[in-house]
C-alpha cells in the first residue's frame, strides 16, 4: 500500500461545504484586498497564539523579511540564527542587506543551541531568530535571556511551530515578533501562499503594517520604503474555516508520533524525534527520524510507495550562496550530522491507522 507523505484532498474532503462558502463569499463581495475575513482571521489566530497583535502578510517568508525590516535590521547589520532550517531563515536577512550568522543545533532538538549564541554576538548583532523546528520550539528562556542582556530583538521563525508551546507558552508569544507560514504542508495550511506576523508591541505592530503597503501612511505619503505584501482575502477566507480545527489535528499528529515513538524505539540505529522538557505541546509538522543508514532507507522508501523527505541535506554554512561569509566546513558538526542522517516521514492528521501500520512495517523492515 502507497502512503503519502501528506494529502490534502482529505482535508478538503473534510471541509468542503464550509470551504466553499468561504471562498463563494469572497468571490461574491468582491473585497478581494484586505478584505473582512483578513481582519477577522488576524483577531482570532491573535487570540490563539495569545499575543495583542496579528498581522496577515503574503508568506512566512515575508513575515520574516517584515519582521526584521521593523527590528531596523538592515546593511551592516548581524542577525543571529540556526544553521539548520528552511532556506528562508537565512535568506531574508541576506535579502536586508544584512549579514547571517550561523549557530549551530542542540542535537536532541534540531533547533539553535542556547549556549552557543551568546559566542556569536558582535556589536554588530540586531536580532537573534531563532526557528521553532518541526513543530518543536527552541529553548526560549535562555535565548531571551541573552537578547535582553545585550539590548537585541528576538524574532521567532515560527512557521513550523504554530500553536505548539513552550512551557505553555505560544510560538510567536515569547520574542519580539513571531512569524508564521501558511504555505500548504504547514499545520495551518492555506490554498496557496500566505503568512502572518505576532506581537504584544504597539509600535512593532504599525510598523509592519505599514510595511505591509509599500510603507504609506497616510495612503500615497511615504516616510519609508516597505512591501506590496498582503494575505488574500481568499486565503483569510480558507484559513478561517481551518483555525477552529487545529489544535484537534495536531493533537492527531500528536498520537502518530506517539505510535512511532513506541514501534520504533528499540530499533537499532533508528533516532527517535526527542520531545524536550521544556516542549508542553508539540505539534509535530513533521516526524523527523535520524539513522545513519539515512540514504539507503529513503530509497527503500521510495521504492516501497511510502512519501518521506529530507529537511534538509544541506546546512547554510554549505550552501554556495554563502560561501563569502568564510565558514569551514568542518564547523557546525551537529548540523551537518543532521543533514547527513534525518528523513521525515507521514504524521499528517488524516493518516488512517492501516497506513501507519504500512509505515512502521516499510520502516522496520529496512532498518533491521
Ligand atoms: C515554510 C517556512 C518558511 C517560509 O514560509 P513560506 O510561507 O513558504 O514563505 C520559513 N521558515 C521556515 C522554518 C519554514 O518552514
Amino acid at each position: 500500500m502507497a502512503v503519502p507523505l501528506l494529502d490534502l484532498t482529505r482535508q478538503y474532503a473534510y471541509l468542503k461545504p464550509e470551504l466553499d462558502k468561504a471562498v463563494l463569499a469572497v468571490l461574491t463581495h468582491g473585497k478581494f484586498i484586505l478584505g473582512p475575513e483578513v481582519t477577522r482571521f488576524e483577531n482570532e489566530t491573535a487570540a490563539y497564539c495569545k499575543t495583542k497583535y496579528a498581522l496577515g502578510v503574503a508568506s512566512g517568508t515575508d513575515a520574516l523579511l517584515i519582521a526584521l525590516h521593523a527590528c531596523g535590521v538592515g546593511p551592516g547589520d548581524e542577525v543571529i540564527t540556526s544553521n539548520f532550517s528552511f532556506f528562508a531563515s537565512a535568506g531574508v536577512v541576506n535579502r536586508l542587506g544584512a549579514t547571517p550568522v550561523f549557530v549551530d543545533i542542540d542535537p536532541a532538538s534540531f533547533n539553535i543551541d542556547p549556549s552557543a549564541i551568546e559566542a556569536a554576538i558582535t556589536p554588530k548583532t540586531k536580532a537573534i531568530m531563532p526557528v521553532h523546528l518541526f513543530g518543536q520550539m527552541a529553548d526560549m528562556d535562555p535565548i531571551m535571556a541573552i537578547a535582553r542582556k545585550h539590548k537585541v530583538r528576538v524574532v521567532e521563525d515560527a512557521a513550523q511551530s504554530i500553536g505548539s508551546e513552550y512551557k505553555g507558552r505560544p510560538a510567536g508569544s515569547i520574542g519580539d515578533l513571531g512569524c508564521f507560514s501558511f504555505f500548504p504542508s504547514k499545520n495551518l495550511g492555506a490554498g496557496g501562499d500566505g503568512g502572518l506576523i505576532t506581537t504584544d508591541d504597539e509600535g512593532l505592530y504599525n510598523l509592519c503594517k505599514i510595511l505591509r503597503e509599500h510603507g504609506q501612511q497616510p495612503q500615497y505619503y511615504h516616510r519609508i520604503v516597505g512591501y506590496n505584501s498582503r494575505l488574500d482575502t481568499l486565503q483569510a477566507a480558507i484559513l478561517a474555516v481551518k483555525l477552529p480545527h487545529l489544535r484537534k489535528w495536531s493533537e492527531k499528529r500528536i498520537a502518530h508520533a506517539d505510535r512511532y515513538d513506541r514501534e520504533f524505539a528499540g530499533v537499532k540505529g533508528l533516532t527517535t524525534p526527542t520531545r524536550m522538557p521544556y516542549t508542553t505541546f508539540h505539534i509535530y509538522n513533521q516526524y523527523t527520524l535520524a539513522s545513519p543508514k539515512r540514504d539507503a532507507t529513503v530509497a527503500g522508501l521510495r521504492q516501497a510507495g511510502i512519501g518521506c523527505a529530507i529537511y534538509y541535506p544541506v546546512p547554510f554554512h554549505k550552501q554556495d550562496c554563502f560561501a563569502y561569509l568564510g565558514y569551514k566546513s568542518g564547523q557546525f558538526p551537529h548540523s551537518t550530522k543532521a543533514g547527513a542522517e534525518v528523513f521525515s516521514i507521514p504524521v499528517y492528521p488524516e493518516m488512517t491507522d492501516a497506513e501507519q501500520t504500512e509505515v512502521i512495517a516499510v520502516v522496520k523492515g529496512l532498518c533491521s
